[in-house]
């Protein structure tokens, strides 16, 4: 046994992934025996209905768990002919990773759902989807995979489902006043359901446990209060369109020598008023990546330099760009719609960087966050960001295909 508590931090790091790569090469291993007991048929011999039925009532492990294993062993692993020639697997990139210990259980359990989901007129595509949602799964987790899989799908048949005889067609929304409070009623198109859910989803996401009790608000629930909570941030960060003057911004003060060289701290105001707030020069140089901010740049003196240089702001026009370009946070498996990111310069404008598409990319607050505490790479390759995680993360540079499905073949 170690004694991890002597371990540098690196080395508990770097132990996370040995560790995980680990427990996925001795489920591959598990696999291979399920597989064999299958298919010597040992279950009948030994008084269980299936294999599933066996594992489950000899291995201590759930039913939903026993059946999975049997599932994998029969997509993941090379069939064999009844002549005994080796045939190649159901899934052969799935197969590939999980023989190299590089994808976990859940990851096949997702890939496998979103095959089963493929409607028949699309059966063409199965091998290249099997291949692109395998590929990712090396970087991206499970709950990723799985949204992307579903985004795939909807992309290879954008028709959907048929609309039904008695179907509203026209979308609608009403507040009826209903006991204590008022009742929602509506119908949404598919389009404008998709924009109200890529809005709400990370706002509606399952608030972090506090003190190892989960978030106990239902979907409905935490979708309500997301309702609310956008309506309120829009109102508050004045997106609507304008009533009566400029919308509010928040002015960031700091010295140059600050943002060089990551030194004391920023002041913080709100539209005209100013030194609200105390900030760190990490925050500042973050939020000075931004095109709601304007970065007043003190020098020595303390007298402001420049003010709000268009260059160093990302322009509207370019924001939008950005947002055509990356779709939301760039970040590999983060969901965040572009109206919550931020933009980011790869070289910070403070050393010289262009603010120019070939220099930005957007990213969610905890991710710029994550970005600017300093593991993580990041650059802009082939047209699109593409992240390099530090040398204890396995799997090597990676992209977002969330928001982008068409990066699926650029990675
Ligand atoms: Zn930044
Ligand atoms: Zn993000």
């Amino acid at each position: 046994m170690t004694d991890w508590w002597q371990a540098a931090d690196a080395e508990l790091l770097a132990a996370l992934g040995e560790l995980q790569t680990a427990l996925n090469t001795t489920w591959a291993q598990m696999l291979e025996v399920v597989r064999e007991v299958e298919s010597r048929g040992l279950a009948e011999r030994h008084g269980y209905v299936t294999g599933a039925d066996l594992l489950r009532g000899t291995q201590n492990i759930s039913r939903s768990t026993a059946k999975a294993r049997v599932r994998a062993a029969q997509d993941v692993l090379p069939a064999r002919s009844l002549s005994g020639e080796p045939q190649p697997a159901e899934m052969p990139a799935t197969a590939a990773a999980v023989a190299e210990g590089a994808i976990s259980a859940e990851h096949v359990r997702a890939i496998q759902v979103t095959l089963a989901a493929l409607p028949p007129h699309l059966e063409r595509h199965r091998a290249s989807l099997e291949a692109d949602l395998a590929g990712f799964a090396r970087t991206l987790d499970p709950d990723a995979v799985l949204k992307l899989g579903k985004r795939a799908l909807a992309a290879l048949d954008p028709d959907g489902p048929r609309p039904r005889d008695g179907d509203p067609t026209r979308t609608r929304f009403a507040l009826v006043p209903r006991g204590a409070g008022f009742e929602t009623r509506g119908w949404l198109d598919r389009e404008a359901a998709a924009v109200l859910r890529t809005a709400l989803s990370p706002l509606a996401a399952p608030a972090p446990a506090a003190e190892g009790v989960p978030d106990p608000r239902s979907l409905p629930e935490r979708q309500g209060d997301a309702l609310v909570e956008l309506a309120r941030r829009v109102l508050d960060t004045g997106r609507l369109p304008a009533e009566g003057g400029q919308p509010p911004h928040v002015t960031v003060t700091v010295a140059l020598e600050v943002l060089e060289r990551r030194l004391g701290a920023g002041l913080l105001g709100f539209g005209e008023g100013i030194l609200a707030a105390a900030i760190s020069a990490e925050d500042a140089r973050r939020w000075a990546c931004d095109a709601h901010l304007v970065p007043i740049v003190l020098g020595a003196e303390g007298a402001p330099l420049d003010i709000g240089r268009r260059s160093r702001v990302v322009s509207r026009s370019l924001r939008r760009a950005l947002a055509h370009r990356d779709g939301g946070c760039s970040f590999p498996g983060c969901e965040c719609p572009p109206q919550w990111t931020e933009a980011h310069h790869v070289v910070h404008w403070a050393e010289g960087g262009a603010t120019a598409l070939h220099n930005l990319l957007l990213l969610c607050p905890r991710h710029h966050t994550l970005i600017h505490a300093g593991e993580w790479e990041v650059s802009i390759s082939q047209g699109f960001p593409l992240f390099h995680p530090p040398p204890w993360i396995p799997g090597g540079p990676r992209r977002n295909p969330l928001h982008r499905i068409d990066l699926i073949a650029r990675t």
